[in-house]
């Protein structure tokens, strides 16, 4: 599923400078702190507080696969998880800069379709797309994207910074973009099989829709601001609740208890599990990207959270020597373990 334009411009028609142009020649910026755009040796940015940066790649075949991927969509998710990654310090992303390498089985009207999914992503999170690099690559697209964000020196919210008693919040639902993969890889075999087949996705749109074109919870880190929380610490979820509660104790020295019932997971996460011989809580703790938050409030904080819709309080943390536990339906004990999304593992 490339590019659904009908036109086919070879890249090389265009070459690099063409390329480049047409992808950036419309790019307006917003934000003050943007001095200067595309179209320099470097762009400009006059940050007027504590600056964070963050990177991530995108590899076709590792991390996106092309057949149910449209570039639209890609595009749109490749610059939300980079905003994701930003919020979870508590800092505002202001900037993005893309870079590609792409093989010669793309057209210039593929990568019109990526650039106006991050241009939307852009849009709709108030970030300026300021500059990037073009390169060619031997077999498929790779997309680099870094992001830059602001912040109060003071608010940078750290995984570091968990204590004993404090609160574990989780935002949103989980498992939900695990089990919209496993629909979509489902589809993909039966497709393998007869390539005339329709996908029947009824019922489950909403994990389509969190696995393909997922959303940073800018909406938290505003109500963080308005209501004058600094959570203790945060981590976006990619990877899996557990790994990255996991990430928090380890970077805090303390260990934690989060209690299974408390687990938010959609009505549509848990029927897609059933049909599909799945277990939920194992998808919504090992299940990846989510990019929900996960955070630690102090007790002080609790009476300006526990009642907030869409923010879930699932547990607390606790001294190092308790370990990092699972507290089960049935009340027993189950240490965490970090089996979520890796790109090293088999
Ligand atoms: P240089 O050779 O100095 O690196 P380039 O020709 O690579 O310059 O880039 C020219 C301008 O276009 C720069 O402002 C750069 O940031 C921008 N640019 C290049 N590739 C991209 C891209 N894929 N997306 C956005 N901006 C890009
Ligand atoms: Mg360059």
């Amino acid at each position: 599923m490339k590019g659904k334009k009908s036109e086919h411009t070879e890249i090389s028609e265009v070459g690099e400078f063409g390329l480049i142009e047409s992808l950036t020649s419309g790019i307006k910026t917003i934000n003050k702190s943007t001095k200067l755009g595309v179209g320099d040796d470097a762009a400009v940015i006059k940050a007027a507080k504590t600056t964070v940066v963050t990177t991530d790649m995108l590899v076709e075949g590792v991390h996106f696969n092309m057949m149910y991927c449209p570039l639209k969509h890609l595009g749109y998710k490749a610059a939300v998880v980079n905003f994701s990654d930003v919020y979870a310090m508590n800092a505002k992303p202001e900037q993005i800069t893309v870079s590609i390498a792409v093989s010669d089985k793309y057209a210039l009207e593929d990568l019109e379709d990526l650039y106006e999914g991050l241009l939307l992503a852009c849009e709709v999170y108030g970030v300026d797309l300021v500059g990037g690099d073009t390169t060619s690559s031997l077999s498929g697209l790779i997309i680099s994207i870094t992001a830059i964000g602001s912040a109060d020196a003071k608010n940078i919210t750290y995984r570091s910074g968990a204590k004993p008693n404090d609160i574990i919040c989780v935002t949103g639902d989980l498992g939900s973009s695990y089990m919209g993969l496993q629909l979509l890889e489902r589809e993909k075999e039966v497709f393998k099989v007869n390539p005339k087949s329709q996908p029947d996705f009824s019922g489950f749109e909403y994990l389509l829709e969190r696995q393909l074109k997922p959303e940073a919870r800018k909406d938290v880190f505003e109500f963080f601001a308005e209501a004058g929380i600094v959570p203790t610490s945060m981590i976006d979820i990619s990877d899996g609740l557990s790994s990255e509660m996991l990430h928090i104790c380890n970077k805090s020295q303390c260990g934690c208890s989060i209690y299974e019932e408390k687990i938010p997971i959609d009505m549509a996460t848990a029927n897609a599990a059933e049909e599909m011989n799945l277990d939920t809580t194992t998808c919504a703790l090992n299940g990846g990207e989510d990019y929900e938050l996960l955070f630690t409030i102090s007790q002080a904080d609790y009476e300006k959270i526990k009642e907030v819709s869409g923010i879930s309080l699932i547990g607390h943390i606790n001294e190092k020597e308790t370990g990092c536990m699972l507290v089960t339906r049935n009340g027993s004990l189950v240490p965490l373990l970090a089996q979520g999304w890796n790109s090293f593992k088999e």
